[in-house]
């Protein structure tokens, strides 16, 4: 059981003309077994919602809650809420260069669970999950994003979901720069993901062509710092139609 509660939450970043306000109140509830897309235009501030449930230190909360089974998110580091069950697949993912594929993930689950996964067992899962995301089995063997294509880095991504078992997953367009067939891929992963029933998932997206094989429960519409729209899967449809620009003029 999981529910992700955002309650009027504030953000602002530091820039050179002080404190600028991105988050405007953003209230939004992810209980365990739904998915929620996030769709909205270029820097509405979709990546700082994400980056902020993740803990990112740019990004300063000046108002509002993030509650994971009503436990105060903002009040853990990044690696306790990972502990606590909180995953972000990172929208321009960073390179580590001199670490291996393998090795970040065995770190990453060991942080995780508090103990080093067995090795026998640990190797099949990584294999397994390479193969489940179109990546060769030496691809584990290579310094983590360091000259992965766009689709390698988000395969990577959803390899790592389904190793670390979240309770919740963020996923930051994780379909942009993707071939159908890469698209495909992704979208099973966060599917298989999905399917435990017990998870929540937050799809950020640009595009509606992703929601073609993920089917959202709710849609919500983000402009401004702001959800300014939701509803069910046709809100997407009805976007894929008509575009943003009503959204966006109401938001002025
Ligand atoms: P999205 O992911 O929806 O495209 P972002 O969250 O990346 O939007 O950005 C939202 C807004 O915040 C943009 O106007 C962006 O320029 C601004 N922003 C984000 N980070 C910074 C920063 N460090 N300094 C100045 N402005 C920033
Ligand atoms: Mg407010
Ligand atoms: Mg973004």
């Amino acid at each position: 059981m999981s529910t992700l509660e955002i309650k009027d939450l504030h953000v602002t970043v530091e820039t050179e003309d002080g404190a600028k306000e991105i988050l405007k109140g953003v209230t939004l509830t992810i209980k365990d077994g739904e998915t929620h897309a996030i769709m909205g235009p270029n820097g509405s501030g979709k990546s700082t919602l994400a980056y902020t449930i993740a803990g990112h230190p740019k990004y300063t909360v000046t108002g509002g809650e993030i509650l994971l089974d009503g436990e105060d998110v903002l009040e853990m580091s990044v690696d306790e809420r990972a502990r606590a069950g909180l995953f972000l697949a990172m929208q321009y993912p960073v390179e580590i260069p001199g670490v291996s594929v393998a090795n970040f993930l065995r770190t990453a689950r060991t942080a995780i669970d508090g103990e080093a996964p067995k090795l026998r067992t640990w190797v099949k899962e990584v294999n397994a999950a390479m193969e489940a995301n179109g990546l060769d089995a030496t691809f584990s063997q290579r310094s983590v994003n360091e000259g992965f294509s766009g689709g390698e880095k988000k395969r990577h991504e959803i390899a790592q979901l389904g190793l670390l078992n979240p309770k919740v997953a963020v996923l930051d367009e994780t379909d942009s720069g993707l071939d159908i067939d890469a698209l495909k891929v992704v979208s099973e992963g966060v599917n298989r993901f999905a399917a435990n029933g017990d998870k929540g998932v937050l799809l950020i997206t640009h595009y509606t062509r992703i929601l073609r094989y993920i089917k959202p429960d709710f849609v919500h519409v983000f402009v401004n710092g702001r959800i300014a729209e939701q509803g069910g899967p046709e809100l997407a449809d009805q976007l894929e139609a008509e575009g943003y620009d009503k959204y966006i003029k109401a938001a002025v």
